[in-house]
């Protein structure tokens, strides 16, 4: 059942605040296009007071600062947002349901995920106070040489609409572990929960200043935070297109960024695997989330042999997942984000025909679904390496086809783009496997399987998907920024 969605304003320093210029962003429903409230838009002006916000909480009072508070008294906070999570779960996932239109089912995980997100930074916030000092060996005994792990300082965090309330906390939480004060600008599309996370940090007594969020566009709001001079580091997750405006931002401040972009990865298929569960792989590896997925499987590389039967079983598959309002029983796939996204993505599948490509299954809007940006699981063959929808990322539920005869062709053909985030291999033969994981240029390798993420893995991708890795303790590495301390120890003059 719909619930209503929360009016909310701007979270600046502990408290709700409307935007200097009081503008606001319609909430349009994906699944029956109608407007069910608004977001708060802020603009460079909110910026202003969010980066002194959360400047002031890093260096509040010294010695009662979030940097130097102990990673302890950090967790304690992190633990407390998971728990309030947890408590809120049904209601966070119909939220995001209704925001950007993925199924409940799937929304629901996505908050179990956000819970154990900030669970897991916490256990390594703690772990961090014991890490500290660490002892570097030197050549010469009348030094010695220590490291320090600091916080970098102001983090500006953005991040897009497929995982709303997820891709925040794979920023949120480890920034705030490593003793980081941030300002979260989500996407436009999609912040409904993110509202909710600020809502939680007021109910769990967040130090003020520590975690702002500003929704808004991405030029109002997005643009005038990455290049703001007290911010110390951006962590950005978006389109490559946005991300390279990003990059040059920080650039003008030699600010370090992270950059998690695009992909259009593969997923290779050798004819010795058993056909329903790398179908059962494949499906899920492109179509959940609606296909609004950075690291989608989108192209399918399948050995020339298996290629008739695995493509008839994947259609008949294609044909049962029920496509219906995300917050109906059983959903499998809602509709896209947005109309936007919608008009893009039936785009790709004109221009694919048009190029002279196979539509076998899918390509249009379901039959029986009347309203919403709702676009069938498509599967196109056909496909040759110069067109379009081989080249670039489409964001939605449509996959493309191409076969392959030796494994040195699928590897080209894998290899065969500038994207470089996941990348899957199905075969039973694990040397070859072991093989072909190495020859992938991608930042993840999936083996018989696709898309399976824990927050404990490094995430990240190669080329054009970006560099920097999230997640596990590299995720925390991305807010920590180390400092040698050397010292002479010796008696005698130098
Ligand atoms: P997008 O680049 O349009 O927007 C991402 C964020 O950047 C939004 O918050 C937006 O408001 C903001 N933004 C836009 N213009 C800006 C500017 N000039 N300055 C600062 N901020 C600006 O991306 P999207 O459409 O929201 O998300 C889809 C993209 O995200 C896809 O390309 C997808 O592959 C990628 N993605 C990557 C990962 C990953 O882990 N690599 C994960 C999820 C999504």
């Amino acid at each position: 059942m719909a619930i209503p969605i929360p009016s909310r304003q701007l979270f600046i320093d502990g408290e709700w605040k409307e935007p200097v210029l009081k503008k606001r962003i319609p909430i349009v429903n994906p699944t029956t296009e109608l407007i069910t409230g608004d977001i708060p838009a802020a603009t460079a002006e909110d910026v202003e007071l969010a980066v002194a916000a959360a400047r002031r909480a890093l260096v509040r009072n010294k010695g009662s600062d979030w940097a130097s508070a102990s990673g302890s008294v950090r967790a304690k906070y992190l633990r407390a947002i998971a728990a309030k999570v947890t408590e809120r779960k049904s209601e966070l996932a119909k939220l995001e349901a209704l925001d950007c239109g993925k199924p409940l089912d799937e929304a629901a995980w996505d908050m179990d995920d956000v819970a154990g997100c900030f669970e897991y930074y916490a256990d390594l916030a703690e772990g961090l106070d014991a890490k500290q000092k660490a002892p570097v060996s030197l050549p010469m005994e009348s030094f010695k040489s220590y490291v320090l792990k600091e916080p970098i300082g102001v983090v500006a965090l953005i991040t897009p609409w497929n995982y709303p309330l997820l891709m925040a906390t794979w920023k949120v939480a480890p920034a705030l572990a490593a003793g980081c004060t941030a300002i979260l600008k989500p996407s436009e599309l999609s912040s409904v929960t993110c509202l909710e996370l600020a809502d939680i940090c007021k109910e769990v007594g967040l130090p003020s200043g520590v975690l702002n969020i500003l929704t808004g566009l991405g030029p109002e709001a997005g643009a005038p935070l990455a290049a703001h001079p007290q911010i110390d580091k951006i962590a950005f997750t978006g389109s490559s297109a946005t991300g390279s405006k990003i990059m040059t931002a920080a650039a003008q401040l030699v600010k370090p960024v992270s950059l998690e972009l695009g992909g259009k990865s593969p997923i290779v298929v050798f004819e010795d695997v058993d056909i329903d569960k790398a179908v059962e792989w494949a499906i899920f590896g492109c179509f959940w989330t609606n296909g609004q997925i950075c690291s989608a499987t989108s192209r399918l590389i399948l050995h020339e042999s298996i290629a008739a039967e695995f493509l008839s079983k994947m259609v008949k598959w294609i044909k049962n997942i029920k496509i219906s309002d995300p917050l109906e029983e059983g959903c499998r796939l809602g509709p896209v984000v947005s109309e936007g996204q919608y008009e893009k993505i039936l785009k790709f599948i004109s221009t694919a025909k048009s190029e002279g490509a196979t539509i076998l299954t899918g390509g249009c809007r379901p039959a029986h679904l009347k309203k919403g940006f709702f676009v069938e699981p498509t599967v196109i063959t056909d496909v040759n390496t110069s067109m379009q929808i081989w080249r670039e990322e489409v964001f939605g539920p449509v996959l493309c086809v191409k076969t392959f005869s030796t494994e040195e062709e699928a590897i080209d053909l894998a290899n065969d783009t500038h994207y470089g985030l996941g990348s899957a291999v199905i075969s039973n033969n694990l040397e070859r496997c072991e093989r072909i994981t190495k020859a992938f240029q991608a930042g993840i390798v999936w083996i018989n399987c696709s898309q399976p993420c824990f927050c404990q893995a490094p995430w990240g991708g190669s080329k054009r998907s970006g560099f920097g890795r999230e997640l596990g303790e590299w995720g925390l590495d991305n807010y920590l920024s180390v400092k040698q301390v050397t010292q002479y120890i010796s008696d005698e003059p130098w």
